[in-house]
């Protein structure tokens, strides 16, 4: 090949060995804005696969998208308060941080739930989930970008159906008893940040606070190397996204008999509707190695 860089466009004045014809040049001028173009594209991945990027897309966090993550905080916080300002014993403070608890290990669960029927039912016309539909395939293409998003960019999209959600339980949460309103608001905001804990799970390591890094470690939060995996081919498991402690569970019977497996056939039998992992989708992307560095 022709050392492109001692081209001009005219093709009349050529350094080194080869002497070039018009038509030669223009291919090697083409040639070497293609490279250029693919030497901005792998920039823009924290990943080193030579993977085209999204669409242009603004990762930044809008003024609608930052009031939809505050509006359903602050409804965290309400339910929350409410269920804690009522303790007036040591059994009830007892049962309430319980209830945290099983908030924890049920916001994983239903993350999972959650992750597996975007992943694999329905699309961007689908009503109300269509929006995230699309993303979390987006997501498998381009799984880079969740590292790229503002936070309220990342978040809206799954804060947004946990307000009417909050203001429900409000408007019930005379009649329910503390311990309840504790479980309702913890299972409800961890489900809605697990999608801030996976985009820590697409982070290389040498970017991540400290205090996430020994979160993961320790297993509290969905690691890194869990969370690759769900990238692999044949794209069926470990789709819990908060601890991860659900996935060796439902997946413990491999990928004929486990949880979702199962669950898929059911639904099959009531709609005839087929999950996307029953013919492996073909990503372009898929996680190759680790990100611990
Ligand atoms: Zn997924
Ligand atoms: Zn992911």
């Amino acid at each position: 090949m022709a050392d492109s860089s001692s081209v001009c466009a005219s093709g009349s004045q050529v350094r080194g060995v080869t002497t070039l014809q018009p038509q030669q040049a223009s291919a090697g001028l083409q040639q070497q804005q293609q490279q250029q173009q693919q030497q901005q594209q792998e920039a823009r991945q924290p990943s080193s696969n030579s993977r085209p990027g999204p669409p242009e897309e603004d990762y930044s966090s809008s003024p609608g998208q930052q009031a939809i993550v505050a509006g359903a905080a602050i409804l965290f916080a309400a339910l929350e308060l409410r269920g804690l300002s009522q303790i007036s014993s040591p059994l009830a403070a007892l049962q309430c941080a319980s209830a945290a608890f099983a908030g924890y290990i049920i916001a994983d669960f239903a993350s999972g739930v959650y992750h597996w029927g975007v992943d694999n039912y329905g699309d961007g016309s689908t009503p109300i989930f269509g929006s995230q539909i699309v993303g979390f395939q987006g997501h498998h293409q381009w799984p880079w970008v969740i590292t790229q998003r503002e936070f309220c960019n990342n978040m809206y999209k799954v804060f947004l159906p946990t307000i009417p959600f909050s203001i429900f339980w409000l408007s019930i949460s005379q009649w329910t008893p503390a311990w309840l309103d504790v479980l309702a608001a913890s299972s409800a905001a961890l489900v809605a940040m697990s999608q801030q804990f996976h985009g820590w799970a697409h982070t290389r390591k040498s970017d991540l606070p400290a205090a996430v890094i020994a979160l993961q470690d320790r297993g509290i939060l969905v690691s890194r190397r869990m969370h690759g995996a769900h990238h692999r081919a044949p794209f069926e498991g470990n789709y819990c996204i908060v601890s991860g402690w659900w996935n060796p569970i439902l997946d413990a019977r491999g990928s004929d008999q486990g949880f979702f497996r199962k669950l898929e056939r059911f639904f099959h039998s009531l709609t005839g509707v087929e999950p996307r992992c029953w013919h492996e989708p073909k990503y372009d992307w898929e996680e190759q190695g680790s990100l611990d560095a």
